[in-house]
């Protein structure tokens, strides 16, 4: 059974998906229980990622990278997230929210910052939430005040992917209090995470996703240089919204990953386990349960596809990633969900995979907004 069958996915890529799904055999789910066990940062696989060209490849060929389409980088995330979620979000957050600068950025900006990523120099991430405000994208409180020729920010930031490890960030700060625009209230900065006033620790650890590291960020009197403002200022809100169209199309092949993982590994032992004189998948019940996993699991692919190719034209992107998202995202849950029940006692250990898979799909359908407001923008957007 191919489950991440490549006829769905458009030709252009084909190649950089075999690419992944050699990555993935050989570099991540070989190491996956081992760092999903230790919680560690997985420094080697990533720099092995960035030699392979398979890390922030979303960069354009112009600034050293291979300028990945949207459907290229959803190819790869659900090779990566079928081996693991965690070394998977490790190296597909080495470039996170550089799209923004690259969209709206300059060619200083592109030059300094871009390109040392896409050349597998240095990795960033994005900053939005913050530790009382999450889903609210324009209640975030952190604040970047103009003072001469630079902005100070004063606040806090949580859940930061390489907050600790990264380079540079992508930080959005409110710059505004116009009660009457709540949108036009936070632009987005530059950070490097060397200025001073930025400290960032790791948070407590996590049940699941455990090889990817988030930061608490406290900015305390941070200054940074006025051309670290990217676009215009007040602006934020709206380039967050449109990143976001495309980050949930990705997000949608982690969950189609992390599904994929639970109905290869339910397969498996369903069909290897014996009970009553016969392997467990004799009995209609467990044929029933994996035959929806299959239905669910397709249902939510052709979806994503869609949305992947709908979003890349521009057509109702918002509406599409949104749907995409929480699609597979749930389907995941669900297979995870049955696969533990299929498993029955042996669901509860530790190292299986079925076990590492059923702690990480928690995790896709609350990040990139939970699916709660994926459906107001469902609902608001059809
Ligand atoms: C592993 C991980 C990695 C992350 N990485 C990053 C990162 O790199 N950068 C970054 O900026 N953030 C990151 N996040 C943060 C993530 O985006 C937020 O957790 C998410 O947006 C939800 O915010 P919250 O946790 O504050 O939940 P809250 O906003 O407090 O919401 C809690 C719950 O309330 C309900 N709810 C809230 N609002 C509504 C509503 N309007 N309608 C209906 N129900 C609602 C939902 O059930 C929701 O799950 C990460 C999170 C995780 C878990």
């Amino acid at each position: 059974m191919e489950l991440l069958d490549e006829t769905i996915v458009p030709e252009h890529a084909h190649d950089v998906k075999q690419e992944a799904r050699e990555f993935a055999e050989e570099h991540i789910a070989p190491n996956a229980e081992e760092y999903f066990r230790k919680g560690e940062y997985p420094h080697d696989i990533l720099e092995a990622g960035q030699e392979a060209g398979l890390v922030a490849q979303d960069i354009s060929e112009d600034l050293g990278g291979r300028g990945l389409s949207l459907t290229e980088v959803l190819a790869i995330a659900e090779e990566f997230y079928r081996a693991d979620a965690g070394i998977a979000l490790t190296l597909q957050l080495a470039s996170f929210g550089a799209e923004i600068v690259e969209e709206y950025g300059n060619e200083e900006q592109h030059e300094e910052y871009l390109r040392p990523v896409a050349e597998g120099d240095q990795i960033t991430g994005l900053a939005v939430s913050e530790p009382e405000t999450g889903s609210d994208l324009a209640g975030m409180q952190t604040r970047a005040e103009k003072d001469g020729d630079e902005y100070v920010l004063n606040g806090e930031k949580y859940w930061i992917g390489n907050g600790v490890e990264g380079d540079w960030l992508t930080v959005y700060a409110r710059t505004g209090d116009d009660e009457e625009n709540r949108y036009g209230n936070h632009s987005m900065f530059i950070v490097p995470t060397d200025a001073e006033g930025y400290e960032a620790e790791h948070i407590p650890e996590k049940m699941g996703f455990r090889a990817s590291k988030q930061a608490h960020i406290v900015f305390d009197d941070c200054r940074i240089p006025e051309e670290n403002l990217v676009g215009a200022e007040g602006a934020g809100f709206w380039m967050l919204a449109e990143f976001f169209n495309h980050g949930r199309v990705v997000v949608s092949g982690h969950g189609l990953g992390l599904a994929a993982a639970a109905i290869e590994e339910a397969w498996e032992f369903a069909e290897g386990r014996e009970q009553f004189g016969r392997s467990i998948s004799d009995f209609q019940a467990v044929q029933h349960g994996l035959a929806d996993m299959r239905l669910e699991f397709e249902s939510a692919r052709a979806l994503a596809w869609r949305a992947a190719e709908k979003v890349e034209q521009g057509e109702d992107p918002g509406l599409w990633a949104a749907m995409a998202k929480t699609k597979t995202t749930e389907v995941a849950t669900d297979c995870a969900e049955q696969g533990m029940q299929f498993h029955g006692g042996r669901s509860v250990l530790t190292d299986r995979r079925i076990a590492r898979v059923y702690r990480d799909v928690r995790i896709p359908v609350i990040y990139e907004g939970a699916n709660e407001i994926q459906r107001n923008l469902i609902y608001r957007q059809s």
